[in-house]
This record gives C-alpha cells, sequence and structure tokens, in this order.
C-alpha cells in the first residue's frame, strides 16, 4: 500500500485513562500498536465476546485506511491457560491440548464468518511461559512482587498509581474487604503473577517451585509479557470489553509499568460496553446465552456485524430479535440498491463524511446512517459512481462481501429452515422459569412449542441445552 498516505483526517478516541476524548496521535505514524485482549479458550464464542472483536477490527479497519495497511500491527492474544479450561478438561476427558486447539479453530472461524480480519499476530499465552517468568523475576528483583508458599504476587502497595485506569483508591484498595484473604497475600488487592499447579494441573517448572512441583501463570501476567514482546514498553492503544477494566487491565498497568520503569504503557485504553440478551444479563445459570455458531446457523455474518455496529461501541448493547430482524431489512434494502449496476465498478474514495463518523470515536450508528443516505440516493439516482460510492464506504466496514445475487439467494436458503434462534433462547428461559416455579404445566407447552418449531431440548446438569431436530 501507499507509503505516503494523504492523510488530514483526524481521530479522536475516548480513553478511559482520562474519561475525556481527545485527538489520537500515533507514537510512531510509521508503525501504530493496538492489542486486545482476546478468549479464553474453553467453549464456543457467545455474543458478548464477538463484540471487541468486531469493534476492534473497525478500528483497525479505519487506521489502516488512514495510515496505510503495513503501518499498523495488531495484536490478540489467546488465554490458553486458565482455570476454567482446567474444569472442562476435568469434567469432559477432552485433554487440554485438544480442547484448546479445537476452540481457537472454532474461534477463528466464526470470527472470521463475522468479517472479521485476523489480527497480524495472535500469540497463545503457552508459548510465551519464559517471557512472563521472566517480567516475574524482574517484578521481584524490583521489590514489587513476593513469593509465598510457591505463589508469586504482585504488591500493591510498592505502586502509587494503581487503580488509576479504574480511578480506585489505592489506600481502600490495599485496606480492601477484609474477608477471605489468602494466607499469602500481604495486601487484600495484591494478585497472582504466578501458582502452584496440582499434579493434574497444567504446570512448568519455574524458580518458585516447592518441592519440583511446577506451576503456571495468572491471566493479567500473559497480556502485559505479550504486548511487550510484540509491541514493545509503550504502544499506542490497548483495547478490551469493559468487564476488563478491573481489575485485569489495572493489573496489567501496575505490572507492565513497574517492569519497565517508565511512567506509561499503552497510551489509550478502549472499552465496549456490555451486551445483554433481550433485556438480561447473560449467563449459565439463566441459559440464555447465544453462541456466535447458533446465530451464524441462521443470520448471515454481516447481519450480525450490522447488528452490532448499530449501537455505538461504548453504549452497552441490548441484543434483540428485533434489532437482528431491523438490520436484516436494511442489509436487503442496501443490496437490493446495488442491483442497479453490475460488477465491482471504478475503484472509488471513501465518502470524506464516512471517514469522518468513524473518525469521531468509531462513531458507526452516524456512518451507518450516511451508508442509509448513500443507498436512498442510489435508489433514487442510480448511477455507477453513487453505487460505487456505496460499496466503497460499506466494505470499509466489513459488508458487501456478496454481490446482490448472493445475498438473495442464501436469504431464500434462509428463510426454508428458519428457526430464530433468539426466540428459541427466549422460550427456554420462559421454560425454565416456569420449571423452578413448580408450573410444570406451562413448562411442557413451552415445549411443545419449541417442538414445533424444530427444537429438541436437553436438560442437563449445566442446564438446557438445544439442537434442530
Ligand atoms: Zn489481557
Amino acid at each position: 500500500m501507499n507509503s505516503q498516505k494523504n492523510n488530514n483526517t483526524k481521530v479522536y478516541l475516548y480513553n478511559t485513562l482520562t474519561r475525556s476524548k481527545t485527538e489520537f496521535v500515533p507514537l510512531n505514524p510509521d508503525n501504530i500498536g493496538i492489542y486486545v485482549c482476546g478468549p479464553t479458550v474453553y467453549d464456543y464464542a457467545h455474543i458478548g465476546n464477538a463484540r471487541p472483536v468486531i469493534v476492534f477490527d473497525v478500528l483497525v479497519r479505519l487506521f489502516r485506511h488512514l495510515y496505510g495497511d503495513k503501518k499498523v500491527t495488531y495484536v490478540r492474544n489467546i488465554t490458553d491457560v486458565d482455570d476454567k479450561i482446567i474444569d472442562v478438561h476435568q469434567r469432559t476427558g477432552e485433554s487440554i491440548s485438544e480442547l484448546t486447539s479445537r476452540t481457537i479453530r472454532a474461534f477463528q472461524n466464526d470470527m472470521s464468518k463475522l468479517g472479521n480480519k485476523a489480527p497480524d499476530i495472535e500469540p497463545r499465552a503457552t508459548d510465551h511461559i519464559a517471557e512472563m517468568q521472566e517480567m516475574i523475576s524482574l517484578l521481584i528483583r524490583k521489590g514489587n512482587a513476593y513469593e509465598k508458599d510457591g505463589h508469586v504476587l504482585f504488591d500493591v502497595s510498592t505502586n502509587s498509581t494503581y487503580g488509576k485506569l479504574s480511578h480506585r483508591n489505592l489506600d481502600e484498595l490495599i485496606a480492601g474487604a477484609r474477608v477471605e484473604v489468602a494466607p499469602y497475600k500481604k495486601n487484600p488487592s495484591d494478585f497472582v503473577l504466578w501458582k502452584p499447579s496440582d499434579t493434574n494441573q497444567p504446570g512448568w517448572s519455574s524458580p518458585w517451585d516447592q518441592e519440583n512441583h511446577p506451576g503456571r501463570p495468572g491471566w493479567h501476567i500473559e497480556c502485559s509479557a505479550m504486548s511487550q514482546k510484540y509491541l514493545g514498553d509503550t504502544f499506542d492503544i490497548h483495547a478490551g470489553g469493559v468487564d476488563l477494566v478491573f481489575p485485569h487491565h489495572e493489573n496489567e498497568i501496575a505490572q507492565s509499568q513497574c517492569a519497565n520503569g517508565l511512567d506509561s504503557f499503552a497510551k489509550i485504553w478502549m472499552h465496549n460496553g456490555f451486551l445483554t440478551i433481550e433485556g438480561e444479563k447473560m449467563s449459565k445459570s439463566i441459559g440464555n446465552i447465544v453462541s456466535v455458531r447458533d446465530l451464524l446457523r441462521e443470520n448471515s455474518g454481516e447481519t450480525i456485524r450490522l447488528c452490532m455496529l448499530m449501537t455505538h461501541y461504548r453504549q452497552p448493547i441490548n441484543w434483540t430479535t428485533k434489532s437482528m430482524k431491523q438490520a436484516k431489512k436494511t442489509l436487503d434494502g442496501w443490496y437490493s440498491s446495488l442491483k442497479e449496476f453490475e460488477g465491482k465498478g471504478q475503484k472509488t474514495e471513501v465518502p470524506k463524511k464516512f471517514i469522518k463518523a468513524l473518525a469521531d470515536d468509531l462513531n458507526t450508528p452516524r456512518a451507518i446512517s450516511i451508508l442509509h443516505e448513500l443507498s436512498s440516493e442510489q435508489k433514487k439516482r442510480p448511477s455507477q459512481k453513487n453505487r460505487d460510492n456505496l460499496i466503497a464506504a460499506g466494505n470499509l466496514l466489513g459488508f458487501f462481501n456478496f454481490t446482490p445475487q448472493e445475498w438473495f439467494d442464501s436469504n431464500e436458503k434462509n428463510n426454508n429452515s428458519e428457526i430464530d434462534v433468539l426466540v428459541v433462547e427466549k422460550k427456554i428461559l420462559e421454560r425454565d422459569k416456569a420449571r423452578e416455579a413448580g408450573d410444570f404445566s406451562r413448562a411442557d407447552k413451552l415445549r411443545n412449542e419449541l417442538t414445533k418449531l424444530g427444537v429438541v431440548l436437553e436438560d442437563g446438569p449445566n442446564g438446557t441445552k438445544w439442537r434442530h431436530n
């Protein structure tokens, strides 16, 4: 790509660290570094996991457009050592390496179907144990971490800026709640850098082994070690879901800044908002977890992607059947306006106002309304130029990967076997509630309704699962 991008567009981003939206100035415009916290691989990705992937894919696409393809390094890690992974392995007997490899493949596949480009580097935690151990040793030498009973802990009282990201008070964090503090901790908020493993848990030998028992890293140290390896001591943007602000990102800052001896780590911290399903928090106990895989059975990846981007990334998003239908209708409208002229057309510039919308802290709702304008303009006054503009803008957001013909053909296929995943999940939820309340006739009625929709229910110890008949 062009190394001298004509780039006059100013980008403004909201920084969680300063709680303000400011102009983005790259540390080095020739190599912009972005690190996004990736998945813990023990199960299929749910729609909440997809939000940061889609949102920060848009950020990377915008930056590549503005600064040039080769000027951005996008790193998204894979957490493949974690207690949740060990739990699944112990419950199902599937080996950890099989479980994680299979889940990683599924994740990459699902995310690509949602129109996301793969990151430039996708490091796995278990490939970076040496880097983590090195950073832990350094933190011990510098007096920021201590060893106790086979554990290594970060001592938050040694880091005077601890709490700066989540805007918490260090003294309160040090005092903490005095309930059930692990005996090996000096302060309740001290967090694990390394911990001992049992014989049936994965472990690596380390300087902190007790009686030759291997151990494993805590979660936070992995992102500090891997971001440093691939992006350096300081880099432009670190991102993830808002649920990671505390403690994960706060702890990353503490580790990295104490290790690198600098007053900075990532310059800008970006966080996407929460996702609820039909107004409820997604949870295993409620049984309303919607996997990307299930959604993709009945919906195009573009529909799911548009549904996600209709809400600004910092706002909470309420995922509903209604909003999915709206997204589908919108795409049908856009694709039908593309029918008038065929072919890819001339390569054209993406309309400036569209770029400007995205450059304003990724204002995708505004960008989408500009796509509406372009589409209705094309319907009123069809021209190759209008069509090219609409395609160029849509492509930048990850849309129009099909011809109109392909789009409407695949719709027909879907309509013939339509099971609305969200409706199914909602009915299952209602049925669970009815069963809990002892209203078994209502529960049976709901089961019958689901059977009519072609859904088979399987009740198990972890809640109700469903499959197509
Ligand atoms: Zn992380």
